[in-house]
């Protein structure tokens, strides 16, 4: 009865489960599909990240899978190269200045291994939660076929479209945006092609803004496109846009291209009685600035230790921190970014450059910056 469930077995809950774990309690990850799932969406850690995992033990794991990347750029489609930003002058903020690029979907299997390794703690695949009971002291997850299972406490981490939020009436209020987010990774090697390419690069242009990004395996490239057109129609002009953003004389070699429609939402409230949202399922936001995983895991994390000492007023103190950080800091900084990127006032656009080219020449402006977009200011204060 003392025993702690978790809803998803994503990156989010897996980490709230093994937190969980490492402290001593006993838990019963959930989880719909047969198998951990297999897409790699996320891409980007980013350094508080990086300690919560190593404070897991699962730090070293990540990076042998990963790459380490110093610095990200900004660039403009017509200039080019805007702004080299280095995350070496956060090495007094963090024992990891840099960002991790790696797939979401190395992380999982990672933890999965160290949560089993925890006697009292087991993932049952195939196991649906679609509604949850609640009395005094005890909550119920109840599976699309009747299933049950009782437990102390609940986090639902079963994503975006999260059974557990709607078995709540838990409102997920915001907005969608008006283009879909295509992504689609290469099998060419883009370093070389552009000058100055750093592992991340956000590509600004009112129109053809775009992402390029590294990730172990391969080369991604992130590009709006319109709502309301056929998926059809806009992988056939994939081929032609690639070509604007370089043109080595044949067509990229495209590997694999998917569309995604992208909000940003955050639920109402992260705790409804015994049970908490975490990740996906309290929050979503455009992927610009790599924030949503990140901030699912930051989620976890702080449940996981308001959790393990089964502290009613802790509880409530982190759901509520946790939203406010959802609303002040992820959805806002994520939503800057698109707008910035695709500005379409050309002197708003020029100022807005000349800042990034000041701060990348300015170290303590850098670091100010970098304390933002790497996610540490919205963790802990920051000395000047
Ligand atoms: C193109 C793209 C790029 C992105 N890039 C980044 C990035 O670089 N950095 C970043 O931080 N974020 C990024 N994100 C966002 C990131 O992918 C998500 O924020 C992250 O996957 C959230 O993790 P999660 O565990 O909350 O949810 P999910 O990863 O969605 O996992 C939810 C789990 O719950 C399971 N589940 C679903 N329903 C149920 C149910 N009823 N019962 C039990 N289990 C259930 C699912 O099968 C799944 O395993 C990106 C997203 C996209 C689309």
């Amino acid at each position: 009865m003392n025993r702690i469930l978790v809803a998803g077995a994503g990156p989010v809950g897996l980490t709230a489960a093994l937190a969980l774990a490492r402290r001593g309690r006993r838990v019963t990850v959930l989880e719909a599909g047969d198998a951990l799932a297999g897409q790699s969406r996320a891409s980007t850690f980013h350094p508080p990240t990086l300690e919560m995992l190593d404070d897991l033990g699962v730090a070293g794991e990540l990076h042998e899978r990963g790459l380490v990347s110093p610095t990200f750029a900004y660039r403009d489609r017509r200039a080019g190269l805007v702004a080299l930003l280095d995350l070496a002058v956060l090495a007094g903020d963090t024992r990891y200045p840099y960002r991790l690029q790696c797939e979401q979907s190395k992380l999982t299997p990672i933890l999965l291994d160290h949560l089993l390794r925890h006697d009292g703690c087991e993932v049952h695949f195939g196991w649906p939660v679609a509604g949850i009971a609640q009395e005094p002291g005890r909550v119920t997850a109840i599976a699309a076929d009747g299933r049950t299972l009782d437990g102390r406490w609940l986090i639902g981490a079963d994503g975006a479209h999260s059974a557990t939020r709607r078995a709540l009436a838990v409102d997920f209020a915001g907005i969608t945006y008006p283009e879909r987010f295509l992504v689609a990774s290469v099998h060419d090697e883009l370093t070389g092609w552009l000058d100055g390419l750093a592992a991340v690069n956000y590509v600004y242009d009112p129109v053809e803004w775009c992402v390029l990004l590294r990730t172990p395996d391969r080369w991604r490239v992130l590009l709006p496109t319109p709502d309301g057109t056929p998926d059809s129609a806009e992988l056939e002009r994939l081929p032609a846009r690639l070509l604007t953003i370089h043109d080595p004389g044949r067509p990229w070699r495209i590997a694999h291209a998917g569309m995604y429609r992208v909000h940003q939402r955050v639920a109402a409230t992260f705790r409804a009685g015994r049970v908490l949202l975490a990740g996906d399922a309290a929050h979503v936001n455009n992927p610009l600035g790599g924030l949503g995983m990140n901030s699912g895991i930051h989620d976890a994390v702080a449940y996981a230790k308001a959790l393990a000492g089964d502290d009613d007023a802790a509880v409530t103190a982190a759901a509520a921190e946790r939203r406010r950080i959802a609303l002040e800091y992820v959805q806002s900084v994520s939503h800057q970014n698109y707008e910035r990127m695709r500005d379409a006032d050309p002197a708003a656009r020029a100022a807005h450059l000349e800042t990034l080219r000041a701060t990348a020449a300015d170290p303590a402006r850098a670091r100010a910056a970098l304390l933002k977009s790497s996610m540490i200011a919205s963790l802990r204060p920051v000395a000047a």
